[in-house]
């Protein structure tokens, strides 16, 4: 791994789902989009795979912030790191990854895999770049929506919000499919960013591409 890096600070973002305040390694540079992969620098944890995330800040912020789901039910990474207080050690690798901004588009998340896009978002609210871009982003039930009102803030009503599990006011109903590809999007030629679980990320760029988005203008990582 490349970088140390200490938690200086948490707080809860949703019920499951931490902000993770880490020191800054000055050597350090990334693109908004572009992930690492941590890995907990205390035995046992220091041998295992590195785990990937996504600094969600800005390329000049002082310190870097991760936004992190815990999964608890696999007593992996996520679940040590949700445990951990300030002063503990990570090591970083160097950042990767083929998402970052091309031009105005949709962006298409599920969960957690808003996580590359808030980079870009808060990047292009500094520079006043946001408009003539929408969200969708699609979660289990309205508790699981990662920052909604930051979001709302860039987009107003060009973020669509929908759940997968019930009927909730103020909210979409269901997955983001084809059926709602073709009711919440006017024009297919335009940049796509699609993000979330393998397979919520096939799925997408299958629909869009059957609604005649180009391949050039699908953005997400394999
Ligand atoms: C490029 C990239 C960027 C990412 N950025 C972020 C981010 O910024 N924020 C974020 O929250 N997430 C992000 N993720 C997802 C994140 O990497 C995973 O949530 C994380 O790796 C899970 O690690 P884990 O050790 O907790 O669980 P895992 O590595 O999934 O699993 C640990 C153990 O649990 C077992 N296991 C796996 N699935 C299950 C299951 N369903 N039930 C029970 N046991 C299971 C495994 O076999 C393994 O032994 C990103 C992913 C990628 C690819």
């Amino acid at each position: 791994m490349a970088y140390k890096t200490k938690i200086l600070a948490t707080q809860f973002v949703t019920h499951d789902t931490k902000r993770f305040l880490l020191s800054r390694p000055s050597a350090f540079q990334w693109q908004p989009g572009q992930g690492v992969e941590l890995v907990i620098d205390e035995a046992p944890w220091d041998q295992e795979d590195g785990r990937p995330f996504t600094p969600t800040g800005q390329g000049h912020d002082q310190v870097l912030e991760f936004i992190i789901k815990r999964y608890a039910e696999h007593q992996g990474v996520t679940d040590h790191l949700h445990t951990l207080a300030p002063g503990s050690q990570l090591l970083m690798s160097k950042p990767f990854g083929a998402i970052g901004y091309k031009g105005k588009g949709v962006f298409i998340a599920a969960g957690a895999g808003i996580t590359p896009f808030l980079g870009i978002f808060r990047q292009l609210a500094a520079e006043d770049e946001l408009a003539g871009n929408s969200l969708l982003y699609a979660n289990k039930t309205p508790a699981d929506v990662i920052c909604q009102q930051e979001l709302e803030f860039y987009f107003g009503e060009k973020a669509i919000f929908t759940c997968t599990r019930g009927n909730f006011s103020g909210y979409g109903q269901g997955h983001i499919d084809k059926e709602f590809l073709t009711r919440h999007v006017a024009d297919f030629d335009r940049y796509f960013y699609v993000c979330g679980p393998k397979a919520f990320v096939k799925d997408i760029s299958a629909a869009l591409t059957e609604l005649g988005a180009g391949s050039q203008s699908l953005v997400y990582d394999d």
